[in-house]
């Protein structure tokens, strides 16, 4: 097995690897520091979770150890363009633990931030500039940074950018750089628009890949509970009853959304933060850390909002919402299963999300197991009989309402709330911390007998894309 030792990297960052128990490189590193490391330009398929930050940050920084110079003023000899301010954060802290023993600079500059802080930052000049696309333009046109003699270029996330509609001005960003440099590109999936932004960027690259969402979507123990709309809030209440319930980040489609939940989960006695992007950065930031810190249980996120948070030991993840993609899905669930662990995920859906979860189904080839509550009667067969003689279930779930779904809004995007967000909650939950132990989730009887929700086996017909193998290949196309 390789090691990083074996990768050739210099001591110091052995050293800092060691400090943060990191022994083993995961295959994307594997993949891409050797050839990093020598200069190549490389092409990644990776999502978060799989350790694509340190398969650039490590070879980036031991280029930069050995080959010390002073960086440019008001510049920055490597510059990584990251999506959100979340990202750009967290990558910026992964450069400072790998380097902490090089002596190199870092910097990070977003959106939501003081202009002036970062304009004394960028001043005498950084070794390694994380930044997100519009707020380094700002910075660009106030000629508070030049990137004239940037080095190296890291566009992470790139399938993310292209959502943000980032693309412009990456390409206006990439303009103002030398056009010899050393380009290191990420994607969680490579559909044409992507496919064609890397053959502008780079020079003959190496290309590495991993496709964790197959080893995602394993590790992670996922259910689906079935639910009127208007029930989702106690529902949602009644699984934090469960202690085991206890870093659980909650998904909603909308900003509007995620406030609310977060709101009815304090009400009934559930300490939660809402994470979005109309939080002011302070905000998001308190939110980030008070859940990392465990003083709230509940970080009620959009999918924006959550990419890329790096929070270890999350219990579960509760779509409240099924996302608009199969992709969004798995992003989520991966939250949950960081670095190897294990995970919970909830799907709460509705009826006319039954074909967003067909979809999920479909791309990730498998049947998620199923428990009915839209009539509060269970479907788990009685004790004395084989659980899987549901055949309601598997009649339900082979029928689904023929309604569709309309895709009225964009996650964070504006318009009209979506039209199911009808909030029915009422309290039902409150006081749900009180309630006896009660596992939603396992299968147990209710102590007031009311219903079980013990998953059910899966249905019987051969789900979408049944007789290949059980493992999901990143997208080639845009969405569904
Ligand atoms: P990333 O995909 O960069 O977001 O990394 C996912 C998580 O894995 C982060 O918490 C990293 O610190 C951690 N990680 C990265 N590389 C390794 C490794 N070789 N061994 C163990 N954990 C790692």
């Amino acid at each position: 097995m390789t090691t990083f030792k074996d990768l050739g990297l210099a001591e110091p960052l052995l050293k800092a690897l060691t400090a943060k128990g990191y022994e083993i490189p995961t295959p994307i590193q594997t993949q891409a520091i050797p050839a990093a490391m020598t200069g190549r330009d490389i092409l990644g398929v990776a999502q978060t979770g799989t350790g694509k930050t340190a398969a650039f940050a490590l070879p980036i920084l031991h280029r930069l150890a050995a080959d010390r110079k002073p960086a440019p003023r008001r510049g920055c000899r490597v510059l990584v363009l990251s999506p959100t301010r979340e990202l750009a954060s967290q990558i910026a802290e992964n450069f400072r633990a790998y380097g902490k023993l090089l002596n190199i600079s870092v910097t990070v500059v977003f959106g939501g931030a003081k202009m002036s802080t970062q304009v004394r930052a960028l001043a005498p000049g950084v070794d390694v500039l994380v930044a997100t696309p519009g707020r380094l333009i700002d910075h660009i046109g106030q000629k508070t940074c030049f990137l004239g003699e940037t080095e190296i270029l890291v566009l992470d996330e790139a399938d993310q950018m292209l959502d943000l509609g980032f693309f412009r001005p990456i390409r206006q960003i990439v303009g103002y750089m030398p056009k010899k440099r050393h380009n290191l590109f990420f994607s969680a999936t490579m559909p044409p628009e992507i496919a064609k932004l890397a053959a502008e960027l780079l020079d003959k690259p190496v290309e590495v890949s991993v496709t964790p969402q197959a080893t995602t979507v394993e590790k992670v123990d996922q259910r689906v509970i079935f639910v009127e709309a208007g029930k989702k809030r106690p529902l949602l209440a009644e699984l934090f009853a469960d202690p085991a319930f206890n870093r659980v980040i909650v998904f909603t489609r909308t900003k509007h959304g995620a406030d609310r939940v977060a709101d009815y989960l304090e009400k009934v006695g559930v300490e939660a933060a809402a994470i979005h992007g109309d939080k002011r950065q302070g905000q998001r930031e308190r939110a980030l850390a008070d859940f990392k810190a465990g003083k709230v249980r509940a970080l009620v996120a959009t999918d924006i909002a959550s990419r890329g948070i790096d929070v270890d030991a999350v219990s579960h993840v509760v779509n409240f919402e099924l996302p608009m993609t199969p992709e969004a899905y798995v992003h989520r669930i991966g939250r949950t299963a960081r670095a190897g662990a294990g995970g919970s995920a909830v799907s709460l859906c509705a009826d006319d999300e039954r074909l967003l979860l067909k979809a999920i189904q479909k791309t990730t080839r498998q049947t998620l197991p199923a428990v009915d509550r839209r009539s509060d009667k269970s479907l788990v067969a009685p004790p004395s009989q084989p659980r899987n003689q549901g055949g309601d279930v598997e009649q339900k779930l082979a029928q689904p309402k023929a309604r569709e779904h309309r895709r009225e809004r964009r996650p964070e995007g504006g318009g009209q709330p979506h039209r199911n967000r009808n909030g029915g909650g009422g309290n039902k939950g409150a006081g749900q911390a009180q309630t006896p132990r009660w596992d939603p989730m396992a299968g147990e009887r209710r102590p007031d007998g009311v219903a079980d929700t013990r998953p059910i086996r899966q249905p019987a017909a051969a789900p979408a894309g049944a007789g290949a193998p059980r493992s999901f290949k990143p997208s080639q196309g845009r969405r569904p």
